[in-house]
Parts: C-alpha cells; sequence; structure tokens
C-alpha cells in the first residue's frame, strides 16, 4: 500500500530547571549561590530525503516527543542541552497545521526545516544574586517545548506527469524514455504507486517524469484509486496524456480523453489548465486509421500538440520528448507552495498564558496549566521569590481577572495547594 499522507504529533524538548543552591567548603562560611542553568530541550527537526517516496514509517509511528534538557547542578553545572529529533520525510512532503489544513512548510528545497523549538533552560540561582539580595532561594523553571500536530501530505516534485486511463501504456512509456522500472502489466491498476523518472533528454535537458497510477471516471469523487494520487502531479508544469489510440479495449479515445480532463479538472483548476501534449500510444496495433484522423484531428482543434506512438516499438517516442523539452523551456518552475502560516508568530499551544478564576463561598480558585510548574520553582519562604510569583500574576492578567470579579482585600485567592490573603 503507498502511504502519502499522515497525521503526526510533534514536541520538543522542555528546557531543564534552574537549581537553587550555594556555595559549600570545608572552612569556608556560606558561600553565595551556586545554582547551575537548566539546558535546552531538544527541536524537532524535519530533513527531506531524497531516496524514499513513501510516507509509510509514519503509518506505524505517530508521536515523536524530543528529550528534555538536563536539569542545572550545583556548582554554576549547566544542565546539559538536549539532542535534537529529526523526522526524515521525502523530498516534496508537505508540512501542514492539522487543525486549520494550512501549510507550514514545503519540504522541496532541501533544507531542514525546525517544526517545533525545543525550551530554553531555566536560570539558576547564581543569576539572581543582587548586592540587595545575597541569598536568592529560587530558581527559574525550564521553558516547555512546542508542541503540535502536523499533517503530512506527500507531493512529488516532477515537472511532467503521465496521465490517462488504466492499461493506456504510461508506465511503458516511462520505463523507455527514463532509466524508472515501473511495473507494466496487461490488466488495469497495475500501477500502485506514482513512478518518478529522470528523462535524459539531450546535454543539459533533464527533467523529471511522474507515472501517476491510472485514473478513472469517478476518480475526483473517491471512486476508485485515481483521485488520491492526483496530488502528484498538483506541482507539475505539463501533463502528457496517453490514450490508447488502438482501442484495444473497445474503448473510444475522444470519450477517454474527456473523461480524464475533467477528472483533472474537478481536482483542481491548475491542473486542468496546465499545457497537455497528446500521445495516441499503441500505434504498432492500431489499424482503425479513420477512428486516429478523428482522434487527432478532435485534439488539434483544441490547440493540443498530437503524437501518434508506440511504447512498445519505441516509434515517435523521440518527437514527444523533444516538444516536451521544447514547452517545459517557457514553462515557469515547478511549484513550490508559500507557507500560509508561520509557527513563530503563532503561539503552538493556544494560549501558554490561559488560566481560569472559580468563585466558591468567598474563596477564588485560580487554575492554570502552566502554573503549577512555575509554582514549583517558588520559595514561598523567600521575599524576592514571592515578588517573582507576584509579577507572574499581574503580568499574566490573573490579578486584573481577580478584580475585575470583584476581588476584595483579605479575601482568599486559592492556587493549587498555595492560599494568600489578596492584598493590593
Ligand atoms: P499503464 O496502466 O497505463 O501504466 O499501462 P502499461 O504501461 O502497464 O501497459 C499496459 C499494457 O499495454 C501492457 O501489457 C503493455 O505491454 C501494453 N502496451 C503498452 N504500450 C504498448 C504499445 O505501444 N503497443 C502495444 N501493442 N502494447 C503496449
Ligand atoms: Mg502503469
Amino acid at each position: 500500500m503507498f502511504i502519502d499522507v499522515a497525521k503526526i504529533y510533534i514536541k520538543a524538548g522542555d528546557g531543564g530547571d534552574g537549581a537553587v543552591a550555594f556555595h559549600r567548603e570545608k572552612y569556608v562560611a556560606a558561600g553565595g549561590p551556586d545554582g547551575g542553568d537548566g539546558g535546552r530541550g531538544g527541536n524537532i527537526v524535519f530533513i527531506a530525503d531524497n531516496n524514499t517516496n513513501t510516507l509509510m514509517d509514519f503509518r506505524y509511528k505517530r508521536k515523536y516527543v524530543a528529550e528534555n534538557g538536563e536539569n542545572g547542578g550545583k556548582n554554576k553545572c549547566s544542565g546539559a542541552n538536549a539532542k535534537d529529533l529529526t523526522i526524515k520525510v521525502p523530498l516534496g512532503t508537505l508540512i501542514k497545521d492539522a487543525n486549520s489544513g494550512l501549510i507550514i512548510k514545503d519540504m522541496s528545497d532541501g533544507q531542514d526545516f525546525i517544526a517545533a523549538k525545543g525550551g530554553r533552560g531555566g536560570w539558576g540561582n547564581q543569576h539572581f544574586a543582587t548586592p540587595t539580595r545575597q541569598i536568592p532561594r529560587f530558581a527559574k523553571p525550564g521553558e516547555p517545548g512546542e508542541e503540535r500536530t502536523v499533517r503530512l501530505e506527500l507531493k512529488l516534485i516532477a515537472d511532467v506527469g503521465l496521465v490517462g486511463f488504466p492499461n493506456v501504456g504510461k508506465s511503458t512509456f516511462l520505463s523507455v524514455v527514463s532509466s524508472a522500472k515501473p511495473k507494466i502489466a496487461n490488466y488495469h491498476f497495475t500501477t500502485l504507486v506514482p513512478n518518478l523518472g529522470v528523462v535524459h533528454a539531450y546535454e543539459d535537458k533533464d527533467f523529471v517524469l511522474a507515472d501517476i497510477p491510472g485514473l478513472i471516471e469517478g476518480a475526483s469523487e473517491g471512486v476508485g484509486l485515481g483521485t488520491s494520487f492526483l496530488r502528484h502531479v498538483d506541482r507539475c508544469r505539463l501533463i502528457i496524456h496517453v490514450v490508447d489510440i488502438s482501442a484495444s479495449e473497445g474503448r473510444d479515445p475522444i470519450s477517454d480523453f474527456e473523461s480524464i480532463n475533467s477528472e483533472l479538472k474537478k481536482h483542481s483548476q491548475r491542473l486542468a489548465s496546465l499545457p497537455q501534449i497528446v500521445v495516441g500510444n499503441k500505434a504498432d496495433i492500431a489499424y482503425d486509421t479513420d477512428m486516429i484522423e478523428k482522434f487527432k484531428a478532435y485534439v488539434t482543434a483544441l490547440g493540443y500538440p498530437f503524437f501518434l506512438i508506440s511504447a512498445a516499438s519505441q516509434e515517435g517516442i523521440k518527437e514527444v520528448i523533444a516538444k516536451t523539452v521544447k514547452m517545459l523551456d517557457e514553462l515557469p518552475e515547478t511549484l513550490v507552495y508559500e507557507p500560509e502560516m508561520s509557527i513563530n508568530e503563532q503561539p503552538a499551544k493556544k494560549d501558554s498564558r490561559d488560566f481560569s478564576v472559580n468563585v466558591h463561598d468567598g474563596i477564588y480558585y485560580v487554575e492554570a496549566e502552566w502554573l503549577p510548574k512555575i509554582m514549583s520553582g517558588i520559595n514561598y519562604n523567600d521575599y524576592e521569590s514571592m515578588n517573582y510569583f507576584q509579577r507572574v500574576l499581574r503580568n499574566s492578567g490573573i490579578i486584573d481577572r481577580l478584580e475585575q470579579m470583584g476581588i476584595k482585600e483579605g479575601d482568599t485567592v486559592s492556587i493549587y495547594d498555595f492560599e494568600f490573603d489578596f492584598m493590593k
């Protein structure tokens, strides 16, 4: 089975916590703070891999979590940064936000991409000593790593897409013009994976040709196989539309040609409006010259270049390739998708500062996913540490909310295990 879409969860590592420690040495009275910093959490990095064109691996592994940074230690010992977690995807994979479907990154430029950043390590208490604050009994916790769910979507990178009904000879065509070895057989749906071949036309005129599994009528509505494979011609610049001109299966070339075009149109306007070269294949066993002439007249009247070929005997192939090269020369480059959202601007979590306040029996209960982590780094017996906690409550908008809700001096605020009297 060919897998070209996948949904995975990625989570970068959290930063390590800063340490609270004090210098101690024999015969030396209490030394200064020497708690080290936490290390950085590992990033999630996507790497484009030219040697694969399936997302099969992601069918079995859907959760990717990078390691956390190490906590700081005493003696100003910094915790180690965690290693990045790398994920290989085929060149041409689109990384989309799973919820909105917006494109985050098109992995077709060969560049590595950080899709979730590791959290920064927290500062150890060594940084918090000032002339007036000599014994900082607090340190910063590490920041959480970013997390998100992404949809991976493979879109092969090819200049030219081969389309046509099953069995018309697309794979045979690909095999004679490139060194690709697609499966060729005389029954429908032999091609269950898109195949890519590099065509060395002449000198430096190379192009990539994609053999797309058979389209059938209704493909764009999800009937049969065709529709899911159409995405692999989305980037193409040109289409070679192959028709069985021998009518060896009792088919009518004109209606075949029209059905395929209407499938393309239903899938995407861009695809439908791409230039096409129409190729009538199996000329070696085509005896109905009237039908050939009729078909040729039909497509040329619509403005398509037409070639009569036999992929089996390689008759007429050279002319098709020459025409392809000529047309590609005048066409824009293969499509690269621009990002539709920036993960740097948008917080990965809904809102890392989300909180809720509820009142029961005159007590104000504050809850926030991010609070316990911060509170674990607070020393409630230390004035400076409490000041820091106050600032957190103020900057996050919790104090404002309490006041909006009508809190008065002396009312009780409860934040998880911690209770205090509200004071202005
Ligand atoms: P696809 O489904 O479009 O990829 O078609 P294939 O390339 O697998 O070919 C289908 C069948 O048609 C195979 O049995 C081929 O050998 C045969 N075929 C392909 N091209 C020609 C041709 O030019 N002449 C003849 N006589 N048979 C051909
Ligand atoms: Mg085939």
